[in-house]
């Protein structure tokens, strides 16, 4: 493996993800003159993406846990590809903290914060605990994790009082969580988050927050380099979401005033400096009753990034890649200057009603373009959708100089945009496009599902 100097950029990179933020992260590289490999699974062998990448290795079969989980794979992939840095995307092993420490051990650089930056911030319990002595305010809840005794247990949801939720410390992806309303329903409730999360992450541990019934998902994006240099980069407005899931993101986020985003902001960038951050994070926070409350930090390049990049002109990727090389940040907090507004929908393979995934070939394909139009996207005409996977197949991401401008842009991007052969949930975007309560900004996390039941009630009428 050549000698990497400090600061220099790196000639090589190993992507280990896959589709559109494969893609976005080879673009990154292409432009930093930086050669890619691209690791995939037998599924992905005929990507586009994966033949422009100057090398490719398949890692295994199309199921996940022998291949995007494949730790000794992707490390012996790096290492006959002569790669000195592994860039994990989002998903997958990106905040794995087992992952990021092997990558250091094997002599690669991890694109991304320090394991035990990693494993801090991907409990939350510690993470919570870490971000209240930064001084960033936090959701009511438990002091750290739940006790076995049930007498404890019993006492820690009066204290929080009613209605609480019971959260999984190793949680992600909106799975475990179960709200909580009432005395009778807590210690079952407390049973079976504990066995799921034990299933689903290794990892039994619980706490409890204050079930807010009105919030917005806002959250902060911050960079920051080794030498303690960090600046945030507004905020983003995520509250659109079904089953805790995304699927419209903005920024900036619609009637919140500039100066409380800018005192939020300030804290996340100072414990950032506090916890020796660096590269990319999202700082996670319910903001409700003009208060921020900060749920979890996630470490990593988030799906909805493009709509920060595109009101500040910074691009996050490039930024991570030149941090994790040992650059300094080129530029200060009040270098950073949001303009416009953006917004983006998630385009996903499922069933705009049900959100049953819809894999399958694309039997034809036209992709939206005009001015302040921009598209994520790894799919192409004839591009097999395979079963395995997320069901995200692409983002399309509108600006312009105000919000209406940027929605009446969006509109006319998903009117063009043709996707045939699968499903998709472009029809629900575009129903959202038109709904009055999204037209005049601010709803909460709750809105498109009450929305959607209600729907369906009146169907049933
Ligand atoms: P994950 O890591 O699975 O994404 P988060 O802690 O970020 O979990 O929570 C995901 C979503 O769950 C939030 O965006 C919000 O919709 C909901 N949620 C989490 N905590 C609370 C809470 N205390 N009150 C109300 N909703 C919550």
């Amino acid at each position: 493996m050549p000698a990497k100097i400090a600061g220099q950029l790196f000639d090589k990179v190993l992507i280990a993800n896959r589709g559109e933020i494969a893609l976005r992260i080879q673009r990154a590289c292409r432009e930093l003159g930086i050669k890619t490999v691209v690791v995939h699974s037998e599924a992905d062998a005929e990507a586009k993406y994966v033949r422009l990448a100057d090398e490719s290795v398949c890692i295994g079969p199309p199921p996940s846990d022998q291949s995007y989980l494949n730790i000794p794979a992707i490390i012996s992939a790096a290492e006959v590809t002569d790669a000195q840095a592994i860039h994990p995307g989002y998903g997958f092993l990106s905040e794995n903290a087992d992952f990021a420490e092997k990558v250091e051990k094997s002599g690669f650089v991890f694109i991304g914060p320090r394991p035990d930056t990693v494993r801090l911030m991907g409990d939350k319990v510690s993470a919570k605990a870490a971000m209240t002595k930064a001084g960033v305010p936090c959701v009511p809840g438990s002091e750290g994790a739940l006790p076995d005794d049930p007498k404890e247990i019993i006492k820690s949801a009066r204290a929080v009082k009613y209605p609480v939720i019971i959260k999984a410390a190793a949680g992600g992806g909106g799975r475990g969580m179960r709200v909580v309303h009432t005395e009778a329903a807590l210690l079952s409730a407390v049973s079976l988050t504990r066995a799921e999360a034990g299933a689903a992450f290794g990892n039994a541990t619980v706490y409890i927050e204050k079930f807010l019934d009105k919030p917005r998902h806002i959250e902060i994006q911050v960079l920051a380099d080794e030498y303690k240099n960090a600046v945030y980069l507004f905020e983003r407005d995520c509250s659109m979401q079904r089953r805790h899931q995304k699927i419209i993101e903005e920024a900036p986020a619609p009637g919140i005033p500039l100066r409380a985003l800018t005192r939020i902001g300030e804290r996340c960038a100072d414990a950032c400096r506090k916890i020796n951050y660096r590269g990319a994070g999202t700082f996670e926070f319910l903001y409700q009753d003009d208060e921020f409350f900060f749920i979890e930090m996630n470490t990593r390049v988030q799906v909805e990034h493009p709509v920060t990049e595109m009101i500040t002109g910074i691009d996050i990727v490039q930024q991570q890649i030149r941090v994790a090389a040992g650059q300094r940040l080129a530029f200060r907090q009040r270098d950073v200057v949001r303009r416009g507004h953006a917004i983006e929908c998630r385009i996903n393979a499922e069933d705009p009603d049900t959100f049953v995934p819809s894999p399958g070939r694309i039997t034809s394909y036209h992709a939206p373009g005009g001015p302040g139009i921009r598209v994520d996207s790894h799919i192409y005409h004839n591009y097999f959708v395979p079963p395995n996977y997320d069901s995200l197949i692409g983002k399309v991401i509108a600006y312009g100089d105000t919000r209406e401008q940027a929605i009446s842009r969006m509109r006319i991007a998903l009117s063009e945009m043709v996707i045939e052969g699968i499903k998709t949930n472009i029809p629900l975007h575009q129903e959202l496009l038109h709904d009055e309560s999204f037209l005049r900004g601010g709803t909460t996390i709750h809105y498109l599902e009450q929305r959607m039941a209600k729907r369906k009630a009146d169907r049933l009428k």
